[in-house]
């Protein structure tokens, strides 16, 4: 159960304003015996982060009255260090970059699976200091998420906006299997599998490997034949 040192339990703000998301997010963390307030408004967001103390904030960016941005500067502002974790749409990815840039730990684009948000809560809950979240590493791969930055031994990495998704999805989950079903359904947020989409996955993750484990460097990124690919430093 995820209680903090003196035993009060771990208190979550989820801000969103589309009830239905909203109730699924309270639901699970409850289910995961967190303490959770949901604000449906950005006023209401912004009234209670103020006013309350909350161990964490699940922020929506798009929200009627006072957007996620806002609450996000303004507790900054006021030097309120809670560990902010953002929601942005698809197509957000300035907002994404904007929210970090002012201040937020970590982010989930939307639509995302349940299961990768609780893990990003553990996480980011866990981590002293939730800045370094921010950057990923393995071997001399380097990635930096505010920046939206990779290198190589300090040699910045040429990467399209999917690849570096599809790079920030393997570091994320370094060491574990990812199959294409994830792939699909994180990074492309393809949901339902109408086109299966398995081929443009390996077209990406290939081009996606030439410009990562270049001739002479480790190989990170590594096939596992007939279940998905695997990001593993220290292997021949
Ligand atoms: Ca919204």
């Amino acid at each position: 159960m995820p209680h903090l040192d003196n035993m009060h339990p771990v208190r979550i703000l989820v801000v969103e304003d589309e009830r239905k998301l909203a109730q699924v997010l309270a639901s699970a963390l409850r289910a995961e015996h967190y303490d959770v307030v949901v604000a449906p408004t950005g006023e209401e967001g912004f009234f209670r982060a103020s006013a309350e103390a909350f161990d964490l904030v699940v922020l929506d960016l798009m929200l009627p009255g006072r957007s996620g941005l806002e609450i996000l500067q303004t507790l900054r502002q006021r030097h309120l260090q809670t560990p902010v974790l953002i929601l942005t749409a698809r197509d957000g990815i300035d907002d994404r970059v904007r929210g970090l840039d002012l201040g937020a730990d970590d982010y989930m684009v939307k639509p995302f699976a349940l299961a990768e948000l609780l893990a990003r809560i553990r996480a980011l809950h866990r981590r002293g200091r939730p800045s370094d979240m921010l950057r990923l590493k393995a071997a001399d791969l380097e990635v930096d998420l505010v920046a939206r930055r990779a290198t190589r031994t300090g040699h910045p990495l040429e990467l399209t906006a999917r690849e570096f998704d599809l790079l920030e999805y393997f570091l994320r989950h370094q060491g574990h299997v990812v199959s294409r079903e994830m792939l699909a359904h994180e990074v492309w947020k393809e949901p339902r599998r109408a086109t299966p989409i398995d081929n443009v996955i390996d077209v990406q993750v290939a081009r996606l490997r030439r410009k990562v484990d270049l001739e002479g460097r480790e190989r990170l990124i590594h096939t596992v034949r007939g279940v998905g690919f695997v990001l593993r430093a220290g292997e021949p």
